[in-house]
């Protein structure tokens, strides 16, 4: 008998296992593979108690397997997301690598709520860094947010809207604050008419049936991102699908609406988007600073090297001149704190041209971010060298200064 496949759901809220993407999940689960459903947070802090228990219910009764790590992840906006981020990275790295799923289900990277965006993130990395326990494919839904690029339509009857209903009512008081079966049926109903034509190509008819619920799949290949090959969803084959030839991977890692102008009810003027010519212009600078760098290292060295040569004759020629040797050695000391000077100036700007390149160049800080930690080499350069130099200065003034005496 073949084995259990798991499908791993990752949820940011409890009730998003059943708003998201409920009708792909329960008919997976029909198709006989393990739904299990991460709860990543559980709400404002308060409200644990109540919505784990209103989770627990819900879970039942969709038949998911449950996932509640002993303390759920802070994913407020007041909450300290890079700590947060950190968290959710591990949490799913740590369940994935146990349960191996075949399949991973969550919120797309622009799904507008800063919670779900930070899933889909959280995501992404764990599938890049072969974290998911050897899983590549991963679809993902869109709530708050439009999905761009589905390329899954799951149709759906009555019956079993009514099922998604049913579990979904567990999240009682959350219902009350706002009926979110509104929005799935609402969602789906639209996406029969619509669905089709985004997936399949504008011109294509509607759905027959009443609902069609939409998805993107991306599955990781040689470390590209490949868009799914557009399909209706037929379970039984669903996991074995070979994606088509569309890299996404600029997509996923693209700045988000919500990164730039915040969320609902809190927006700020936003950094501006940076378009392509901006980032390489951005690039272009970060490696001018190196090269320039590297040239006044070049400049202040040779420049340093002849006065020390320059020293070291006046000293010990047949007739030594001292007080010569002590004047060279002056100036170059003094060389030696402008360079110093220098360098530290130039660094911070290397440093402020990192930072923006950080934020505008999602690859590079993946490689900054992940290259092996140690003693910046730059420091090293910036202080360590003109030190060294400095110390040979002194020394050759001592000799001086004692020739003299
Ligand atoms: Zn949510």
């Amino acid at each position: 008998m073949r084995e259990t496949q798991t499908v791993l759901h990752i949820s940011p809220h409890p009730d998003d296992e059943l708003i998201g993407a409920p009708a792909a999940l329960f008919a997976l689960r029909d198709a006989g593979f393990g739904i299990v459903n991460l709860a990543c947070g559980l709400g404002r802090s308060g409200q644990h108690a109540r919505r784990a228990a209103e989770l627990r219910e819900a879970c039942r009764r969709a038949g998911f397997e449950l996932e509640l790590p002993p303390e759920p992840i802070a994913l407020s906006s007041s909450d300290d997301l890079v700590r947060a981020q950190h968290g959710l990275v591990d949490l799913i790295g740590k369940t994935a690598t146990r349960l191996r799923p075949a399949l991973i289900v969550s919120p797309q990277p622009h799904d507008r709520h800063h919670a779900h965006e930070l899933v889909a993130r959280a995501v992404r990395d764990v599938i890049v860094d072969q974290r998911a326990g050897s899983c590549s494919r991963w679809w993902m839904w869109g709530l708050w947010g439009d999905l761009p690029l589905p390329t899954i339509t799951v149709a759906f009857d009555e019956r079993r809207l009514d099922e998604i209903a049913g579990a979904l009512e567990a999240h009682e008081q959350e219902l009350g604050r706002n009926d979110y079966r509104r929005l799935v049926r609402g969602r789906a109903e639209m996406n029969a008419t619509r669905g089709p034509e985004l997936v399949f190509g504008f011109g294509s008819a509607g759905d027959p049936g009443p609902y069609v619920e939409l998805l993107t799949e991306a599955v990781l290949t040689n470390g590209r991102w490949l868009l799914g090959t557009p399909r209706r969803l037929d379970p039984t084959s669903a996991l074995s699908e070979p994606p088509g030839g569309v890299e996404i991977g600029d997509w996923l890692y693209r700045e988000t609406v919500t990164q730039c102008y915040g969320s609902p009810g809190a927006l700020r003027e936003g950094a501006r988007f940076e378009n392509e010519a901006q980032r390489d212009r951005i690039w272009d600078h970060r490696l001018h600073e190196d090269a320039q760098f590297n040239q006044r290292l070049n400049f202040f060295l040779i420049a340093e090297a002849m006065l020390v040569v320059a020293a070291a004759q006046v000293l010990s020629s047949d007739t030594p001149s001292p007080w010569l040797g002590a004047g060279i050695a002056a100036v170059g000391l003094g060389l030696t704190g402008v360079w110093a000077g220098v360098n530290r100036r130039q660094v911070k700007i290397m440093r402020h041209i990192q930072d923006r390149a950080m934020k505008s160049l999602p690859e590079f800080r993946k490689h900054y971010e992940t290259r092996p930690k140690g003693h910046s080499s730059t420091r090293w350069l910036r202080d360590g060298i003109p030190v060294i130099i400095a110390v040979v200065w002194v020394i050759i003034l001592v000799v001086a200064i004692t020739d003299l005496v």
